[in-house]
């Protein structure tokens, strides 16, 4: 496939237009200002359009699609516990797969090709990513409340069985991660022994991190003073390629320990603010040279996996914060948006329009009046573009979503199951 005479973010976040650019299989091979003298197959006219790397979504909890809008302006416990818990009690692998096939058929619909995942009933997930066409880094989380040991657990073995039946599958697009879901819901004995089996085998961590206020301290009350970031890393949790979602309350030491383990820090705006749990400071994160990503966490907080609007958001919460407005630049939220998620997924031949690396793109409508004029056009993406806008979302070289129609997802079949699905559940509640 060729991307004729169009628009494009190069790999160094450069706009540049009238390009052509060349698909073979699964990656790109040509990116030039002068026309191929070869043919690619399928011509692509770029007019009004834009091509860029495809969004990596670094924090998601996907099945949650079912709980969209259930259990709406109520603080923070009373949703979990009276809500949200209660639903995922009567969750079935069935629900689960529509509901994951759900939120993969929206992550398409708005450029995200690669996500980053933390839930249970992970084989489920798994055949409904493996259908999509997307890519994911799946992690079967673990909890833990008494004194058990890790492989005593019924999810450590699920975690265990995932790693060596589903890691590298599907061609490379699914990836298992290792996770451990917080601080306040597993006990340092079963820390260790994660960490000690991630290393042991490579793998990535993926965690929940100073969310809230009231997660930060009650764990320095229960470890001596030890916030978060210095309990995990004194258990080695952070001795592997790691990915720690929210840390809206981090500490001096905290930055340090980040940036000493390479940490990727993945920030959540959107569900941060609908949850009142805070501002991630990303601008000092940027400054002490640690890596932030971008996710949306759950749609049950969100409540959308709208990327355009998640970067607007991560650019404009940070000014808040600081109240700063030359926080945050367009560029940076786009690295955030997907070449910082790449690495973090440990995929380091994506997130970029680059030649040779895999072809993950989304194309941008950029002809409406919304993106006119143009004084800057990394500007009118990050603040001025919409979801909608997105027109076309490839996955290794493999068109999943173009003007409307999805190649990999029945979308009504998906829409009607995942309704049925919530009502039955509902009704048993
Ligand atoms: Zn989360």
């Amino acid at each position: 496939m060729l991307f004729n005479d169009i628009t494009i973010i190069d790999e160094n976040f450069q706009v540049s237009e009238h390009m052509y650019v060349g698909i073979d299989e699964d990656k790109i091979t040509y990116i030039s200002k002068e026309a191929p003298e070869r043919s690619f197959g399928r011509v692509y006219d770029g007019k009004g359009k834009l091509l860029m790397s495809a969004f990596v979504n670094t924090h998601a909890h996907s099945p949650m699609t079912l709980m969209r809008g259930y259990g709406e302006n109520l603080a923070l416990q009373e949703w979990l516990n009276n809500k949200i818990f209660p639903f995922e009690a009567k969750l079935t692998g069935e629900a689960v797969y529509w509901g994951t096939l759900l939120a993969m058929a929206e992550s398409i619909r708005f450029g995200i090709v690669s996500t980053t995942d933390m839930y249970y009933f992970s084989e489920d997930m798994i055949r409904a990513i493996d259908e999509s066409g997307a890519k994911n880094n799946i992690a079967r989380s673990i909890t833990c409340f008494d004194d058990s040991d890790l492989w005593s657990l019924e999810s450590a073995k699920e975690m265990k069985s995932i790693y060596e039946n589903y890691h590298n599958g599907a061609g490379g697009r699914i990836k298992v991660d290792m996770s451990i879901h917080a601080e306040y819901t597993s006990t340092p004995k079963i820390v260790r022994q994660m960490a000690e089996y991630t290393a042991s085998i490579g793998a990535n961590m993926h965690v929940h991190l100073s969310e809230t206020q009231k997660e930060h301290e009650e764990c320095k009350a229960r470890h001596g003073g030890m916030t978060p970031a210095a309990y995990f890393d004194s258990l080695g949790l952070f001795d592997t390629r790691t990915t720690a979602a929210h840390c809206v309350w981090l500490e001096d030491g905290d930055y340090r320990i980040l940036k000493e383990k390479g940490v990727t820090v993945a920030s959540n705006p959107v569900s941060n603010m609908k949850l009142a749990s805070g501002v991630c400071n990303v601008p000092r994160l940027l400054r002490e040279g640690i890596h932030v990503s971008l996710g949306t966490d759950s749609v049950a907080s969100n409540n959308s996996l709208n990327f355009i609007e998640e970067m607007k958001y991560f650019a404009t919460a940070a000014k808040e914060r600081l109240k700063d407005p030359t926080a945050v630049t367009p560029v940076q939220a786009l690295q955030a948006a997907t070449v910082a998620g790449a690495r973090a997924q440990g995929r380091d031949n994506c997130g970029l329009l680059k030649e040779g690396n895999q072809a993950d793109l989304t194309v941008l409508d950029i002809s409406g009046p919304h993106m006119h004029p143009v004084h800057d056009l990394l500007n009118n993406i990050v603040y001025s573009a919409s979801g909608s806008d997105v027109i076309l979302t490839m996955s290794d070289g493999k068109i999943l979503y173009e003007n409307g129609s999805f190649f990999t997802i029945d979308i009504e079949k998906t829409i009607y199951e995942a309704d049925r699905m919530t009502r039955e559940i509902l009704r048993t509640l």
